[in-house]
């Protein structure tokens, strides 16, 4: 048995000729899975029936619930979504002017520990399969087009780094959902063999590492994960990929009052991050988080300052304002909210 949404539109031929299913029958999968979207094989009326049989039994849909959704006044929408286990992940829906993102989720938790993020704080449960993240893509684009999506919500993605490569070379695939590679963006801790496969991969999703501090003092206090990798090694890495695949990264930096909002941080950010050919760096505010009361938001003119010495010193700087607070569906506030709900009761 093999997942149906965990099959590239390459590889349904030869798993079909496998099963001694006949390959002719690859196009007309394809066009049920990802034009008319089936929700099960029962729907696939193109198909024979004895095939939408055996296919319900050899490629079964993965079964998924919207369990909740809440809406915050921007607009921001979160679903949870439940799988067959039990578990469920939760995955956000930004809407913009001709855009329409979808943040997803590719653990159930996180194991990296992040000083500042609630996705963390309770440990990570289990990762998510390629067909598991596929469905949470499926939920989103119930709720309209998804023109872009960011691996921004819960789990480290180079963590579960296969499963989540693949849901998104079959959500990128021309004969699948067929969403862009540049509009797809991965970020990440800085897990550096999880760059370097990456690299290698000759796909062009846009990357995202979450930095947060210029110096190993500083980040290691934050991110248990700059132990192991700290910033020369990251860096290092950072500039290879770049060099490798001609991609800008874009360096996230969250602005924790008191902690990491100096000027003395900014300059020595700027001549960092200098170091990575074509380096931006999104800078974001704090989202409180209730387990750690003692990490509050920088006010305006802070994250002013920080900006004009990154622009002076010639990084390409955006000043990111998080959506979605009043849903628990900003940056680093997913899950925590809901397990403290549920142990309350
Ligand atoms: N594990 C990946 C992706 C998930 S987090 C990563 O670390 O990049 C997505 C982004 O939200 C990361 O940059 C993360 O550091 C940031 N984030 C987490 N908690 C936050 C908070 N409380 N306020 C602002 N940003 C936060």
């Amino acid at each position: 048995m093999k997942m149906a949404w965990s099959v590239l539109p390459d590889e349904w031929k030869p798993v079909l000729a496998d099963r001694g299913l006949r390959p002719f029958r690859a196009d007309q999968i394809l066009q049920a899975l990802y034009r008319d979207y089936v929700k099960s094989w029962d729907d696939a009326t193109t198909l024979p029936k004895d095939l939408r049989a055996t296919l319900a039994e050899e490629f079964p849909l993965t079964r998924y619930e919207i369990l909740e959704t809440s809406e915050s006044a921007d607009g921001t929408k979160k679903l949870l979504v439940g799988f067959a286990d039990g578990q469920s992940v939760e995955t956000v829906l930004i809407p913009a002017t001709g855009r329409f993102t979808q943040c997803i989720s590719t653990q159930v938790g996180c194991a990296m520990g992040c000083a500042f993020c609630a996705s963390g704080a309770q440990g990570v449960v289990r990762s998510l399969s390629a067909d598991e993240i596929v469905a949470e893509y499926m939920a989103g684009r119930e709720f309209g087009e998804i023109t872009n999506m960011v691996v921004m919500g819960m789990g480290e993605p180079f963590a579960n780094y296969d499963e989540t490569i693949r849901a998104l070379k079959l959500i990128n695939a021309g004969r699948g959902p067929n969403l862009g590679a540049r509009h797809i963006t991965l970020s990440t801790c800085g897990v550096v063999p999880g760059l370097e496969r990456l690299a290698a991969e000759g796909i062009q999703f846009e990357l995202s590492v979450s930095l947060h501090a210029p110096n190993d003092e500083i980040r290691s206090q934050l991110m248990p994960v700059n132990r192991k990798w700290p910033v020369d090694v990251l860096l290092a890495a950072c500039a290879e990929y770049t060099r490798k695949t001609k991609r800008a990264i874009t360096f996230e930096y969250t602005v924790i009052a008191g902690v990491n909002d100096s000027r003395a941080c900014a300059e020595e950010l700027a001549a960092k991050v200098r170091r990575v050919p074509l380096a931006k760096v999104n800078l974001i505010p704090l989202s409180p988080v209730s387990h750690r009361p003692d990490f509050r938001t920088p006010d305006e003119a802070t994250m002013k300052m920080f900006l004009d010495v990154l622009m002076k010193c010639h990084v390409q700087t955006m000043l990111r304002r998080s959506r979605g607070k009043d849903a628990d569906a900003a940056c680093g506030q997913l899950r925590l909210r809901r397990l403290q709900t549920a142990t309350e009761f």
